[in-house]
């Protein structure tokens, strides 16, 4: 179904994919989308952004996004949620909580356990509730054989332990948003993980160490997403409303991580969405 651009987004921010993408990560339950759903969708439609994974941060939002699903999902959009409990909320892991996100699993909307994992940056949950939690899950995922959609930030080596430990009993894990250095790459490569890249390298203040490590990550390890709506790209050839990242916007992010690793746009939009089809076995596009 061709789909044509409404006014929200300016000319200069109305891209399309050379092939039709998949954003791996968008948080389409957040509270800022609530008022223009239909439209954001429209857009990523026009955008050859074809496949979107929802993100389920809690049981709450998962639910919400399973229900999203079931009412936007038709045949130009083909949406599919996760379902987990972030390290943020992981304090409030018991086992009624445990036993509701492994039930969320037999719903045929999720294709895979998470946002989970650990985060020590902000500790809003503490390390030990947060290491719990992820452990809980990690579980899930080994009974249900859904791979995982992991949140890591300062906290690389304990990940890369717990995950060791769990190598044998769970299947794929994507570490979404990598931001990390070399190392931290190359131990999550070691461990057969993927690689979930956004915007971050649009940033010319954060992002730079980046851009030399993305040509490390082959094209069978490497997903792109959004993280909308946070994450809005710093280099955007236009401003925008609001300022509101959206699945619309993922062939910019795309374009960018091509240019750094030598490929053609293209070439990286197919790889992206195989491997993304491969990872969370979805049907053939
Ligand atoms: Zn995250």
């Amino acid at each position: 179904m061709a789909e044509t651009f409404d006014d929200f987004l300016p000319e200069a921010l109305r891209f399309t994919s050379p092939a039709p993408l998949v954003d791996i990560g968008a948080n389409l339950t957040h509270e800022s989308f609530a008022r223009d759903l239909p439209a954001v969708l429209a857009r990523a439609r026009a955008a050859r952004v074809t496949t979107l994974i929802l993100t389920g941060t809690d049981r709450e939002h998962a639910e919400q996004a399973v229900a999203m699903c079931r009412e936007h999902g038709d045949a130009g959009l083909s949406l599919h949620a996760t379902a987990g409990v972030h390290p943020h909320d992981a304090s409030r892991w018991d086992a009624e909580l445990a036993a509701a996100m492994a039930a969320l699993q037999r719903q045929p909307e999720v294709v895979a356990v998470g946002e989970c994992g650990l985060d020590f940056n902000r500790n809003f949950s503490s390390p030990t509730d947060q290491q719990r939690a992820f452990e809980g899950q990690l579980a899930i995922a080994a009974e249900s054989g859904k791979p995982l959609f992991l949140h890591e930030r300062d906290a690389g080596r304990r990940l890369r332990e717990m995950l060791h430990a769990w190598r044998d009993d769970i299947g794929d894990a994507v570490v979404h948003c990598f931001t990390a250095d070399r190392e931290t790459l190359f131990g999550y490569l070691d461990l057969d993980l993927h690689i979930g890249l956004t915007g971050w390298l649009c940033d010319e203040r954060r992002g730079h160490h980046l851009r030399e490590l993305v040509g490390e990550i082959p094209a069978e390890r490497l997903m792109v997403e959004t993280d909308c709506p946070y994450l809005l790209p710093r280099n955007l050839p236009a401003k925008l409303k609001g300022r509101r990242h959206e699945p619309a916007l993922l062939p910019w992010i795309v374009r960018e991580i091509a240019h750094w690793r030598g490929e053609s746009e293209a070439a990286l939009a197919k790889s992206t969405s195989a491997t993304a089809r491969r990872f969370f076995r979805l049907p053939a596009a």
